[in-house]
C-alpha cells in the first residue's frame, strides 16, 4: 500500500538535498503510514510531522532523513535513540542494519509501540524511562539520536558516545531548536556543526526541561 506515495516523498526528499542513498532507501522501505493512527494516515506520506497522540508527534520526515545522513553510520553500528514516539525513527535505523537501542518517558507510547514493534518483527531493544541519562548498559554507542528538544547536551550522553561517534541533537527554547552535530574526537573533545530552525516536542527529564 501507499507505495506511489512512498515514491513521491523520496523524490521529494532528494529535492530537499538529502543524498544519502542507504538513508533513502530505508525510506522507501519502511511503511510510514503504520507508524501513525488511523485518523491521520491519509497523509503519512506528507512532509510533515503528525500527532501520534499524548501531545506528542511523530517528526517531519525531511527531520528523519536529515538527522539519520548527519549520523553516518556503517551498518552494524550500534545507535541510541531518546524518544521512542511512534517508533519510525528507530524502524529506518533497523531498516539500515543498525543495532537499535532506544528510550521513551511516557508509558502510554511505550507499550503501544512495543505492540507494533511485535506486530512488525521488529528487533529493536526498548526501555522506558528518562533517556536523558542514557542507558550505561550497553554504551558506548557509535550514535546517539535525540528526536525531543533539549535545553542543554545532556553530560552523560556525551560520556555514552564513543570516539569518534556522533550525537544528533536539537538544543535552544522550548518551541524552536538548532540542530546540533557533535562528533566525539577524544574523551574530552567534540567537533560541533550546527544546522538552525528545528521545531521538536520538549525532552522532559533530569538534564532536559521540567514537566509543564
Ligand atoms: N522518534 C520519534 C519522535 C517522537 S516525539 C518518532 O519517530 O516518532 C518525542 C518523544 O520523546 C515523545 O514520545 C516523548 O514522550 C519522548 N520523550 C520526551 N522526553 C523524554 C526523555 N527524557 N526520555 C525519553 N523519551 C522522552
Amino acid at each position: 500500500m501507499y507505495e506511489k506515495e512512498r515514491e513521491e516523498l523520496i523524490q521529494n526528499l532528494r529535492v530537499k538535498g538529502i543524498k544519502d542513498e542507504s538513508v533513502l532507501n530505508a525510506m522507501l522501505k519502511v511503511e510510514r503510514h503504520l507508524f501513525v493512527p488511523e485518523a491521520v494516515r491519509p497523509h503519512a506520506y506528507n512532509d510533515i510531522a503528525l500527532p501520534i497522540g499524548y501531545g506528542q508527534t511523530i517528526s517531519q520526515p525531511f527531520t528523519v532523513a536529515i538527522m539519520t545522513e548527519a549520523l553516518n553510520l556503517k551498518p552494524n553500528s550500534k545507535v541510541l535513540e531518546i524518544g521512542t514516539g511512534s517508533g519510525y525513527q528507530a524502524a529506518i535505523l533497523l531498516e539500515m542494519g543498525m543495532k537499535v537501542y532506544t528510550i521513551e518517558r511516557n508509558p502510554d507510547i511505550y507499550y503501544r509501540t512495543q505492540k507494533l514493534f511485535d506486530k512488525l518483527g521488529l528487533r529493536i531493544l526498548m526501555k522506558l524511562g528518562d533517556g536523558t541519562i542514557g542507558w550505561e548498559e550497553y554504551a558506548p554507542f557509535d550514535g546517539i539520536i535525540v528526536t525531543a528538544g533539549s535545553p542543554s547536551i545532556p553530560e552523560k550522553l556525551k560520556k555514552q558516545l564513543a570516539v569518534n561517534g556522533r550525537m544528533v541533537i536539537p538544543v535552544g527554547g522550548r518551541s524552536t531548536q538548532t540542530m546540533t552535530i557533535l562528533t566525539k574526537i577524544s574523551d574530552d573533545k567534540f567537533r560541533i556543526e550546527k544546522i538552525p530552525h528545528f521545531a521538536f516536542v520538549p525532552l522532559i527529564g533530569r538534564e532536559g526541561w521540567k514537566e509543564e
